[in-house]
């Protein structure tokens, strides 16, 4: 199987293929943007560009490009979170298992391209940096250059607890080799260190039209219609949202939902709710809650606009406490602790 085609970003696209044709594509990129928009699909477009051996733009439909496409170019390298084996082994056999583990992950998505949430407990280890540098490191194999793309780079270990991942990831970003392009995504680039963050060009990945998502529902998971109209309407322009809208019943929604109705009920109900959350691991469920809040609030404060209500000021200010709280989550802030504060912070002002 191949990836998919990219939909929507075509000026993005362009800027970035522009850059790169006059010489000006940056050697660390940070693609940020909302979850679920296509910011490593856009990161896979640009290998392409960046790997084809033509001089001039990449029709796409040279050997190189197709190879990208599926995930067999010997010079793309494409880290994504993993999650940890749990057995404590020395640094060299660690790197050999988060290998084994990338390998199997790439497998998967040459079979199924589309691909869903990550687990709550994947990160980016001590041993992802290592393998990183490794990569890094090594002579192009077919192109005249390698493209490296650390998908979900907010998720290095290193933010919460050593800093050997930081460390390693900053001494590629310090000095890359010229034949190396680094191309990091992050839906929480605040969640980054400052170090890391100051040694990349960022670049923002919008949300996606409503069409181009009921478009890509429609040619690439065969929704109806009629369905897929409707799930766009509500996705906030991302893929990904509009996946698990799609998917039978998204547990994010409920829990969003139940959280919403127990911070009207009181600090009995909403210390119920903090607590079902998982104190540990579960951090991509917990995300996944926080912002599918910040999804239900803005309905609610879109339907209060539309009726010419009051109180669009008290959801402006839930949306805000929302986020504030989503990159506090990303510095390692205990979950149930943090989402009874939430919802008594959430309280005063709702
Ligand atoms: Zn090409």
């Amino acid at each position: 199987m191949s990836l998919h085609d990219l939909y929507g970003h075509e000026s993005l696209m362009n800027r970035l293929v522009g850059a790169l044709a006059s010489g000006r594509f940056p050697q660390a990129l940070l693609l940020s943007g909302p979850a679920g928009v296509g910011k490593q699909r856009v990161a896979l477009a640009l290998a392409e560009a960046l790997l084809c051996p033509e001089e001039g733009p990449c029709g796409g439909d040279c050997p190189a490009a197709r190879q990208v496409r599926r995930l067999a170019h010997p010079d793309l390298h494409w880290l994504v979170p993993i999650v940890p084996s749990g057995k404590s082994s020395g640094p060299d056999k660690q790197i050999e298992e988060s290998e084994t583990a990338l390998g199997e992950i790439m497998a998967e998505r040459r079979e199924s391209p589309i691909y869903g949430p990550l687990d709550g407990r994947a990160s980016h280890s001590i041993a992802s940096a290592r393998i990183l540098r490794k990569k890094v490191g090594m002579t192009p194999f077919q192109a005249r250059r390698k493209v490296v793309i650390v998908g979900d780079a907010d998720r290095l270990v290193a933010q919460e607890s050593s800093l050997e991942a930081a460390n390693t990831l900053l001494k590629v970003l310090e000095e890359p080799p010229k034949d190396t392009f680094l191309i990091l995504t992050s839906s929480v680039p605040e969640a980054l260190l400052p170090t890391i963050r100051s040694r990349l060009v960022a670049v923002r990945v919008g949300r996606l039209r409503d069409s181009e998502v009921e478009r890509f529902l429609i040619e690439q998971v065969n929704t109806p219609a009629d369905k897929a109209r409707r799930i766009a309407e509500g996705a906030e322009g991302s893929v990904g949202r509009a996946l698990a809208a799609a998917g039978s019943g998204d547990p994010a929604t409920r829990a969003a939902a139940r959280f919403l109705k127990a911070v009207e009920d009181g600090p009995l109900a909403w210390a119920g709710e903090a607590l079902m959350q998982q104190p540990w691991g579960a951090r991509g469920a917990h995300t996944a809650l926080l912002d599918q809040l910040a999804v239900q609030l803005r309905s609610k404060l879109q339907g209060i606009l539309q009726d010419g209500a009051s109180g669009a000021d008290n959801y402006l200010e839930a949306i805000r406490l929302v986020q504030k709280h989503r990159v506090e989550t990303q510095r390692n802030l205990n979950p149930q602790v943090g989402l009874a504060v939430l919802a008594s912070d959430m309280a005063a002002v709702l």
